[in-house]
Protein backbone atom coordinates (compact mmCIF):
# COMPACT_ATOMS: atom_id res chain seq x y z
CA UNK A 1 0.00 0.00 0.00
CA UNK A 2 1.01 3.90 -1.15
CA UNK A 3 1.30 5.88 1.74
CA UNK A 4 1.63 9.82 1.68
CA UNK A 5 4.29 11.72 3.28
CA UNK A 6 3.45 13.01 7.07
CA UNK A 7 1.60 15.95 6.70
CA UNK A 8 3.70 19.01 8.43
CA UNK A 9 2.51 20.10 12.10
CA UNK A 10 -0.93 22.43 11.57
CA UNK A 11 1.61 25.38 13.46
CA UNK A 12 4.75 25.37 10.96
CA UNK A 13 4.26 27.09 7.87
CA UNK A 14 2.42 24.50 4.97
CA UNK A 15 4.12 24.11 1.62
CA UNK A 16 1.66 23.25 -0.32
CA UNK A 17 2.82 20.09 -2.75
CA UNK A 18 0.95 17.59 -4.98
CA UNK A 19 -0.21 14.43 -2.36
CA UNK A 20 -0.14 11.01 -3.12
CA UNK A 21 -3.35 10.11 -2.90
CA UNK A 22 -4.18 8.20 0.07
CA UNK A 23 -5.98 5.64 1.16
CA UNK A 24 -5.87 5.65 4.37
CA UNK A 25 -8.89 7.76 5.76
CA UNK A 26 -6.63 9.46 8.70
CA UNK A 27 -3.77 10.32 6.18
CA UNK A 28 -6.22 12.31 4.02
CA UNK A 29 -8.13 13.68 6.90
CA UNK A 30 -4.79 14.65 8.04
CA UNK A 31 -4.08 16.09 4.67
CA UNK A 32 -7.08 18.52 4.87
CA UNK A 33 -6.82 19.63 8.57
CA UNK A 34 -2.97 20.56 7.59
CA UNK A 35 -4.07 22.54 4.70
CA UNK A 36 -7.31 24.51 6.28
CA UNK A 37 -4.94 24.93 9.16
CA UNK A 38 -1.77 26.76 7.26
CA UNK A 39 -1.68 30.38 7.11
CA UNK A 40 -3.17 31.96 3.89
CA UNK A 41 -0.67 33.08 1.84
CA UNK A 42 -1.88 36.62 1.47
CA UNK A 43 -3.29 38.84 3.84
CA UNK A 44 -6.92 38.25 3.91
CA UNK A 45 -7.85 41.75 5.49
CA UNK A 46 -7.14 43.28 2.16
CA UNK A 47 -10.52 41.64 0.88
CA UNK A 48 -13.19 43.40 1.62
CA UNK A 49 -16.50 43.64 -0.24
CA UNK A 50 -17.29 44.25 -3.78
CA UNK A 51 -19.44 44.43 -6.42
CA UNK A 52 -20.05 40.92 -8.27
CA UNK A 53 -18.29 41.06 -11.50
CA UNK A 54 -21.68 39.19 -13.58
CA UNK A 55 -23.57 41.32 -15.96
CA UNK A 56 -26.94 42.08 -13.78
CA UNK A 57 -26.16 40.94 -10.53
CA UNK A 58 -26.15 44.21 -8.19
CA UNK A 59 -24.96 41.96 -5.24
CA UNK A 60 -21.92 43.53 -2.74
CA UNK A 61 -20.13 40.39 -1.10
CA UNK A 62 -16.53 39.57 0.21
CA UNK A 63 -15.00 36.44 -1.45
CA UNK A 64 -17.61 35.18 -4.09
CA UNK A 65 -20.98 35.46 -5.03
CA UNK A 66 -23.25 31.76 -4.13
CA UNK A 67 -25.81 33.26 -6.65
CA UNK A 68 -23.55 33.93 -9.78
CA UNK A 69 -21.07 30.87 -8.46
CA UNK A 70 -17.84 33.29 -9.27
CA UNK A 71 -15.42 35.05 -6.96
CA UNK A 72 -15.62 38.82 -6.15
CA UNK A 73 -13.15 41.46 -5.55
CA UNK A 74 -9.80 39.64 -5.54
CA UNK A 75 -7.09 41.74 -3.92
CA UNK A 76 -4.50 42.71 -6.74
CA UNK A 77 -1.61 40.32 -6.69
CA UNK A 78 -3.96 37.50 -4.98
CA UNK A 79 -3.64 34.46 -7.07
CA UNK A 80 -7.08 32.31 -6.54
CA UNK A 81 -7.35 28.43 -7.00
CA UNK A 82 -9.45 28.11 -10.26
CA UNK A 83 -9.44 23.98 -11.31
CA UNK A 84 -10.71 21.70 -13.44
CA UNK A 85 -11.87 18.83 -12.27
CA UNK A 86 -11.60 15.54 -13.62
CA UNK A 87 -15.09 14.39 -13.63
CA UNK A 88 -18.01 17.36 -13.91
CA UNK A 89 -19.71 17.88 -10.71
CA UNK A 90 -23.69 18.59 -10.72
CA UNK A 91 -24.96 20.66 -8.04
CA UNK A 92 -28.35 20.04 -6.87
CA UNK A 93 -29.36 22.71 -4.61
CA UNK A 94 -31.87 22.06 -2.00
CA UNK A 95 -31.06 24.35 0.45
CA UNK A 96 -29.98 28.47 1.38
CA UNK A 97 -26.95 29.10 -1.47
CA UNK A 98 -25.37 31.50 0.33
CA UNK A 99 -24.65 27.79 3.30
CA UNK A 100 -23.96 25.74 0.52
CA UNK A 101 -20.17 24.46 0.82
CA UNK A 102 -20.73 22.99 -2.56
CA UNK A 103 -21.45 26.66 -4.16
CA UNK A 104 -18.01 27.12 -2.66
CA UNK A 105 -16.22 24.18 -4.69
CA UNK A 106 -18.20 25.46 -7.71
CA UNK A 107 -16.75 28.99 -7.41
CA UNK A 108 -13.30 27.14 -7.52
CA UNK A 109 -13.59 24.91 -10.20
CA UNK A 110 -16.59 26.94 -12.73
CA UNK A 111 -15.44 25.14 -15.37
CA UNK A 112 -15.96 22.40 -14.11
CA UNK A 113 -19.46 22.57 -11.60
CA UNK A 114 -23.34 22.86 -13.12
CA UNK A 115 -25.48 24.10 -10.34
CA UNK A 116 -28.96 22.45 -10.70
CA UNK A 117 -31.23 25.22 -8.31
CA UNK A 118 -34.66 23.27 -7.07
CA UNK A 119 -36.57 26.24 -6.21
CA UNK A 120 -36.15 27.66 -9.65
CA UNK A 121 -37.21 24.45 -11.66
CA UNK A 122 -33.94 22.60 -11.22
CA UNK A 123 -34.84 19.43 -11.32
CA UNK A 124 -36.94 19.35 -14.03
CA UNK A 125 -34.28 20.17 -16.02
CA UNK A 126 -32.03 17.65 -14.44
CA UNK A 127 -34.64 14.82 -15.95
CA UNK A 128 -34.19 16.24 -19.53
CA UNK A 129 -30.53 15.48 -19.94
CA UNK A 130 -29.31 12.85 -21.96
CA UNK A 131 -27.25 11.22 -19.00
CA UNK A 132 -26.33 7.95 -19.31
CA UNK A 133 -27.05 6.19 -16.32
CA UNK A 134 -23.67 4.47 -16.70
CA UNK A 135 -21.86 7.41 -17.08
CA UNK A 136 -23.19 9.10 -13.45
CA UNK A 137 -22.32 8.82 -10.48
CA UNK A 138 -24.40 9.95 -7.78
CA UNK A 139 -22.93 10.67 -4.52
CA UNK A 140 -25.12 9.72 -1.32
CA UNK A 141 -24.91 7.29 0.96
CA UNK A 142 -28.27 5.10 0.61
CA UNK A 143 -28.45 1.71 1.38
CA UNK A 144 -27.41 0.62 -2.39
CA UNK A 145 -24.66 2.86 -2.61
CA UNK A 146 -21.63 1.61 -3.43
CA UNK A 147 -17.67 2.52 -2.90
CA UNK A 148 -15.48 3.60 -6.21
CA UNK A 149 -13.31 0.49 -5.59
CA UNK A 150 -15.81 -1.86 -5.35
CA UNK A 151 -16.53 -0.78 -9.31
CA UNK A 152 -14.18 -2.32 -12.13
CA UNK A 153 -11.36 0.08 -13.68
CA UNK A 154 -13.15 -0.14 -17.08
CA UNK A 155 -16.76 0.97 -14.77
CA UNK A 156 -14.76 3.80 -13.59
CA UNK A 157 -13.03 4.96 -16.89
CA UNK A 158 -16.70 5.41 -18.33
CA UNK A 159 -17.61 7.64 -15.81
CA UNK A 160 -18.20 11.64 -16.71
CA UNK A 161 -20.10 13.26 -14.04
CA UNK A 162 -21.13 13.57 -10.64
CA UNK A 163 -23.85 14.37 -8.94
CA UNK A 164 -24.01 15.85 -5.47
CA UNK A 165 -27.04 16.97 -3.28
CA UNK A 166 -26.91 20.23 -1.21
CA UNK A 167 -29.97 19.91 1.08
CA UNK A 168 -30.92 20.00 4.34
CA UNK A 169 -30.54 16.40 5.68
CA UNK A 170 -34.23 16.15 6.11
CA UNK A 171 -34.83 17.33 2.61
CA UNK A 172 -32.78 14.52 0.66
CA UNK A 173 -36.05 12.37 0.14
CA UNK A 174 -37.92 14.48 -1.64
CA UNK A 175 -35.13 15.10 -3.90
CA UNK A 176 -34.07 11.37 -4.58
CA UNK A 177 -37.53 10.56 -5.40
CA UNK A 178 -37.74 12.57 -8.43
CA UNK A 179 -37.42 10.70 -11.55
CA UNK A 180 -34.94 13.10 -13.25
CA UNK A 181 -32.92 11.87 -10.33
CA UNK A 182 -34.48 8.52 -9.64
CA UNK A 183 -33.42 6.96 -13.13
CA UNK A 184 -29.95 7.73 -11.83
CA UNK A 185 -29.42 4.12 -10.47
CA UNK A 186 -25.38 4.25 -9.78
CA UNK A 187 -25.19 5.49 -6.49
CA UNK A 188 -22.23 5.70 -4.68
CA UNK A 189 -20.31 6.68 -1.12
CA UNK A 190 -16.93 7.33 0.46
CA UNK A 191 -14.98 4.92 1.45
CA UNK A 192 -13.26 6.25 4.65
CA UNK A 193 -15.55 8.96 5.57
CA UNK A 194 -14.16 10.91 8.66
CA UNK A 195 -15.74 10.56 12.08
CA UNK A 196 -16.25 14.32 12.26
CA UNK A 197 -17.05 17.01 9.82
CA UNK A 198 -14.45 20.18 9.96
CA UNK A 199 -18.09 21.94 9.02
CA UNK A 200 -19.03 24.61 11.77
CA UNK A 201 -22.09 24.61 10.65
CA UNK A 202 -24.92 23.33 13.32
CA UNK A 203 -27.26 20.58 12.31
CA UNK A 204 -29.38 18.57 14.66
CA UNK A 205 -29.33 15.17 12.70
CA UNK A 206 -26.29 14.38 14.88
CA UNK A 207 -22.62 14.42 14.30
CA UNK A 208 -20.65 12.73 11.65
CA UNK A 209 -22.61 14.22 8.58
CA UNK A 210 -20.42 15.99 6.08
CA UNK A 211 -20.52 19.08 4.04
CA UNK A 212 -20.79 18.70 0.63
CA UNK A 213 -17.78 20.56 -0.10
CA UNK A 214 -15.75 17.58 2.72
CA UNK A 215 -17.63 14.76 1.05
CA UNK A 216 -16.41 15.93 -2.81
CA UNK A 217 -13.34 16.04 -1.39
CA UNK A 218 -12.90 12.51 -0.20
CA UNK A 219 -14.57 11.37 -3.06
CA UNK A 220 -12.16 12.59 -5.43
CA UNK A 221 -9.69 11.43 -2.94
CA UNK A 222 -10.74 7.69 -3.75
CA UNK A 223 -11.40 8.54 -7.56
CA UNK A 224 -7.69 9.84 -7.78
CA UNK A 225 -6.48 7.16 -6.16
CA UNK A 226 -8.21 4.40 -8.19
CA UNK A 227 -7.72 6.43 -11.41
CA UNK A 228 -4.84 8.66 -11.46
CA UNK A 229 -7.07 11.61 -12.64
CA UNK A 230 -6.58 14.92 -11.28
CA UNK A 231 -7.29 18.53 -10.68
CA UNK A 232 -5.82 20.56 -12.96
CA UNK A 233 -5.07 24.45 -13.06
CA UNK A 234 -7.25 26.02 -15.81
CA UNK A 235 -4.84 28.75 -16.39
CA UNK A 236 -1.25 28.45 -16.77
CA UNK A 237 0.75 29.95 -13.89
CA UNK A 238 3.96 30.25 -12.81
CA UNK A 239 3.29 31.15 -9.47
CA UNK A 240 0.56 29.42 -8.07
CA UNK A 241 -0.23 27.57 -4.35
CA UNK A 242 0.33 23.94 -4.98
CA UNK A 243 1.03 23.96 -8.56
CA UNK A 244 3.09 21.62 -9.83
CA UNK A 245 5.30 21.93 -13.89
CA UNK A 246 2.46 19.64 -15.19
CA UNK A 247 -0.22 21.71 -14.11
CA UNK A 248 -1.47 19.37 -11.56
CA UNK A 249 -3.15 21.23 -8.25
CA UNK A 250 -3.31 19.86 -4.70
CA UNK A 251 -7.13 18.36 -4.65
CA UNK A 252 -7.45 20.44 -0.96
CA UNK A 253 -7.64 23.55 -3.16
CA UNK A 254 -11.10 22.41 -3.55
CA UNK A 255 -11.83 24.10 -0.10
CA UNK A 256 -10.15 27.42 -0.61
CA UNK A 257 -13.18 29.00 0.40
CA UNK A 258 -13.71 26.77 3.10
CA UNK A 259 -10.48 27.53 4.13
CA UNK A 260 -11.23 31.75 3.88
CA UNK A 261 -14.05 31.28 6.29
CA UNK A 262 -12.25 29.15 8.67
CA UNK A 263 -9.75 32.12 8.75
CA UNK A 264 -12.59 34.47 9.30
CA UNK A 265 -14.14 33.14 12.57
CA UNK A 266 -10.99 32.40 14.25
CA UNK A 267 -10.02 36.21 13.50
CA UNK A 268 -13.68 37.11 14.76
CA UNK A 269 -13.03 34.73 17.77
CA UNK A 270 -9.79 36.42 18.93
CA UNK A 271 -11.22 39.39 19.65
CA UNK A 272 -14.01 40.66 22.19
CA UNK A 273 -16.53 38.30 23.95
CA UNK A 274 -15.94 35.13 22.11
CA UNK A 275 -11.91 35.20 22.65
CA UNK A 276 -11.73 32.38 24.89
CA UNK A 277 -14.30 30.14 23.44
CA UNK A 278 -13.67 26.99 21.63
CA UNK A 279 -13.78 27.48 17.84
CA UNK A 280 -17.21 26.12 16.41
CA UNK A 281 -15.49 23.76 13.86
CA UNK A 282 -13.95 22.09 16.96
CA UNK A 283 -15.27 19.56 18.94
CA UNK A 284 -15.28 21.40 22.19
CA UNK A 285 -16.91 24.38 19.88
CA UNK A 286 -19.59 22.30 18.44
CA UNK A 287 -20.51 20.56 21.84
CA UNK A 288 -20.90 24.40 23.32
CA UNK A 289 -23.05 25.43 20.17
CA UNK A 290 -25.33 22.34 20.65
CA UNK A 291 -25.70 22.71 24.70
CA UNK A 292 -26.61 26.69 23.38
CA UNK A 293 -29.36 25.24 20.54
CA UNK A 294 -31.28 23.07 22.83
CA UNK A 295 -31.27 25.70 25.90
CA UNK A 296 -32.59 28.04 23.17
CA UNK A 297 -35.58 25.27 21.98
CA UNK A 298 -36.28 24.74 25.61
CA UNK A 299 -36.80 28.54 26.37
CA UNK A 300 -39.05 28.36 22.93
CA UNK A 301 -41.39 25.81 24.18
CA UNK A 302 -41.52 26.74 27.92
CA UNK A 303 -42.58 30.41 26.43
CA UNK A 304 -45.27 28.93 24.38
CA UNK A 305 -46.63 26.53 27.10
CA UNK A 306 -46.67 29.31 29.03
CA UNK A 307 -48.66 32.01 27.20
CA UNK A 308 -50.94 29.11 26.34
CA UNK A 309 -51.90 28.75 30.05
CA UNK A 310 -52.30 32.89 30.13
CA UNK A 311 -54.29 32.87 27.08
CA UNK A 312 -56.37 30.14 28.28
CA UNK A 313 -56.96 31.68 31.69
CA UNK A 314 -57.87 34.94 29.55
CA UNK A 315 -55.70 37.19 31.85
CA UNK A 316 -53.58 38.62 29.11
CA UNK A 317 -53.87 39.99 26.00
CA UNK A 318 -51.54 40.25 22.89
CA UNK A 319 -50.15 42.81 23.85
CA UNK A 320 -49.05 41.31 27.37
CA UNK A 321 -45.86 39.52 25.49
CA UNK A 322 -43.62 41.82 27.66
CA UNK A 323 -45.24 40.37 30.66
CA UNK A 324 -44.44 36.58 29.67
CA UNK A 325 -41.15 37.51 28.26
CA UNK A 326 -40.03 38.61 31.68
CA UNK A 327 -41.34 35.60 33.62
ZN1 LIG B 1 -23.48 37.83 -8.44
Amino acid sequence: MLTSSPPPPATTTYTPSISTPATDHIDTSASLQAYLAAPLPYAIDDWVKAACPSHGCTAEKRFYCAKCVCWVGVPAGVQVPRLRLPLEVNIIIADNRKKSTAIQVGVVATESVRVWDTWTGGLEELAAEPWEVDETLVLFPSQDAVTLNAMSFEELTVIKRVVVLDSRWNNTTTVLDHPGVRRLTKRVKLKNPPQESLCWRYHSKGEGLLSSAEALYYFFKDYEWLTHRRVKAVHSVTESSGQNEDGEVMLEEIMHIFRLNINVIKESYNKGARKNLPLPMEAAGKARIKAHRSKQRLEAVAKKSKREILQKEGGVHHGSKEAIEDT
